[in-house]
């Protein structure tokens, strides 16, 4: 509706304007202070650098946004999602160990979906990346790929810091960040689940979100397992 686009582009702005104007302050104390020293001057153009890398890391969430938005149906194909699933993991491996995560997996074989290969790297990436993001020293990551006779399932659990029961179906929402301070200094933008929600959504599938035991959380992606008429294969 109207009033939910004036609000998405009143959050989009908002969202583009923090980096802005911390860039804006930045370079204004540089310009102004003649006698920097330049150890505090790297400091400062090392953060310029950090607030650029977050606009552009918004600005291409927002674009997958607005792509999975655009209501044009895309053909769908025949994926893999153990061989997307790995791809994801070969990029997050080196993100994991800097945070000292450890990650498991169980990937069946044969777990294909009717969808597109970069709406299911998006999924997974970024459900794999939160699990690691909003983890802790030592802890871990799981992750299960596994097909029923009519599903197909993909599973993170992790050990994390968890999301309090009353905000866990507002995480899908955009812009939405449980703990605002947190999310932010790790440059989260608070659009990645609801990207992943409306690819899921998008290919026929349902996402829900809940409590990882001992700690942590769990989300639950099911996508409806094709037929072998619809697959070709
Ligand atoms: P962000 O870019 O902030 O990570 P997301 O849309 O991916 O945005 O997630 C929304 C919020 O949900 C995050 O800011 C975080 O507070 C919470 N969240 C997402 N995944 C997890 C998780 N695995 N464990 C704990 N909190 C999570």
């Amino acid at each position: 509706t109207e009033k939910q686009r004036r609000q998405f582009v009143s959050d989009a702005s908002h969202e583009l304007k923090t980096p802005l104007a911390s860039i804006r302050l930045l370079t204004d104390s540089i310009v102004q202070n003649a006698n920097m020293d330049e150890s505090t001057m790297r400091e400062f153009v090392s953060d310029i650098g950090s607030e650029a890398d977050r606009l552009q890391r918004t600005t291409e969430k927002l674009l997958d946004l607005s792509r999975l938005d655009d209501g044009v149906m895309v053909e769908e194909e025949p994926v893999d999602m153990k061989q997307v699933t790995m791809d994801a993991l070969w990029l997050l491996r080196p993100i994991a160990a800097e945070k000292d995560v450890h990650i498991h997996s169980e990937l069946a074989d044969g777990c294909v979906v009717m969808a597109t290969v970069d709406d299911i790297y998006h999924i997974v990436f970024n459900l794999a990346e939160n699990a690691i993001k909003y983890n802790v020293s030592g802890g871990s990551v799981m992750l299960t790929l596994r097909g029923g006779d009519d599903t197909v399932e993909f599973i993170t659990e992790d050990t994390g810091i968890g999301i309090p029961e009353e905000e866990r179906l507002n995480v899908f929402s955009r812009f939405y960040r449980v703990d605002k301070a947190r999310s932010r200094a790790s440059g989260g933008s608070g659009l990645g689940l609801s990207i992943v929600h409306d690819a899921v959504v998008k290919h026929g599938g349902t996402i829900t979100v809940g409590a990882n035991k001992p700690c942590g959380t769990r989300f639950t992606v099911t996508f409806p397992r094709p037929t072998s008429e619809e697959t070709g294969i």
